[in-house]
């Protein structure tokens, strides 16, 4: 863990609107935790592809001209899509982390057109593809195989269709409304389009006469656009950082006790930018954890929750801090066996 990194959350603070410091810090947080899974696969092989074959299949191998094909038509088409998936799990978080976090930046300084042009992608296609793999990952992979680039589209029905699944799959919304819907008037949908085009001439928030989107916009607008950005930003930002972390954890077949301890996390700083009540729920029970330094377990109980917020965490007998800033998988990744968790 880099512990620079602390300095580094508490000078980027938002150079406008700071009443929204808590929401910002908590925004950049969720992107750091995206960051930190990138960097994670990239560093521990999980974008090599190893298959076992035996002699002769190496030499049919060598002979085919479609080598995909020949893959997938030889048994090892199971091995062939988890690589797929991957990379392109990998390079979607990739572009996902850059938009936001230049999104992120444009709010915070003012700069409110180019702030909403760019979480379009984040939060609609690729959130939109994302949540495609989450509810039928072999269908992903079968159409980018096999299927025309056309079939991959995030339409709106398309979007419709995933959003049914999934809430019957995670018991949560994933903001359709907010992100595909054109009649909601407080849809996103409406202001990346108005952000994105000088003029738009159809729903709900066509361009009025005498008038050209977002470029005369006031102090006070700009104020009332900043509000709205973050307070819808940081609901939906929870729920795409929730099922990314589902995925990796998936792939990298994480121990319990690292989902929980990583949960705890994120909901410490959810709690605090939302004030939802989740952390303290969490936290009544108590979490254990082993110090690295010290080797004594800890027990995080609410009296603690202070220190979370500021991405600490004390051992309570050699005093040492770890810091907590992304999904830290370093960390806790031997609780389990330790502990002999049973959870
Ligand atoms: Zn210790």
């Amino acid at each position: 863990m880099d512990k620079d990194r602390s300095k580094v959350i508490n000078i980027a603070k938002p150079r406008y609107n700071k009443e929204f410091t808590k929401q910002y810090d908590y925004l950049m947080v969720c992107n750091d935790i995206i960051g930190s899974i990138i960097t994670y696969i990239e560093r521990n092989n999980f974008l090599e592809l190893e298959i076992k074959m035996s002699e002769e299949e190496i030499r049919e191998f060598e002979k085919a001209d479609d080598f995909q094909k020949w893959l997938v038509d030889n048994g090892f088409k199971d091995a062939i899509y988890n690589a797929y998936y991957v990379d392109i799990f990998r390079n979607l978080l990739f572009d996902f982390h850059s938009f936001f976090y230049a999104s992120l930046e444009a709010i915070s300084k003012n700069k409110t057109s180019l702030a909403f042009t760019l979480l379009r992608k984040p939060f609609k296609d690729i959130l939109g593809t994302l949540e495609w793999i989450y509810v039928d990952k072999i269908n992903f992979i079968d159409c980018f195989v096999n299927g025309r680039a056309k079939d991959l589209e995030i339409t709106k029905n398309k979007a419709e269709e995933i959003s049914t699944k999934i809430s019957s799959l995670r018991k949560v919304s994933n903001f359709f409304e907010l992100r595909f819907e054109k009649e909601e008037d407080i849809s996103l949908e409406n202001y990346w389009n108005n952000s994105t085009h000088l003029i738009t001439t159809r729903g709900k928030y066509k361009t009025k006469d005498g008038n050209i989107n977002f470029l005369f916009l006031n102090e006070e607008e700009r104020k009332d656009l900043a509000k709205y950005y973050y307070k819808i930003v940081p609901v939906i930002m929870q729920y795409a950082v929730e099922l990314i972390v589902e995925l990796f954890e998936d792939i990298i077949n994480a121990p319990k006790a690292t989902k929980i301890m990583n949960k705890l996390l994120r909901y410490s700083d959810y709690g605090d930018a939302t004030n939802s009540k989740i952390l303290k729920r969490l936290l009544e029970d108590g979490i254990l954890y082993i110090c690295k330094e010290c080797d004594q377990i800890n027990k995080i109980t609410m009296e603690d929750k202070e220190r979370l917020k500021e991405h600490i965490i004390e051992c309570k007998h050699c005093g040492n801090i770890l810091y907590t800033f992304d999904y830290n998988i370093f960390e806790w990744g031997s609780i389990e066996e330790k502990l002999n968790f049973n959870m």
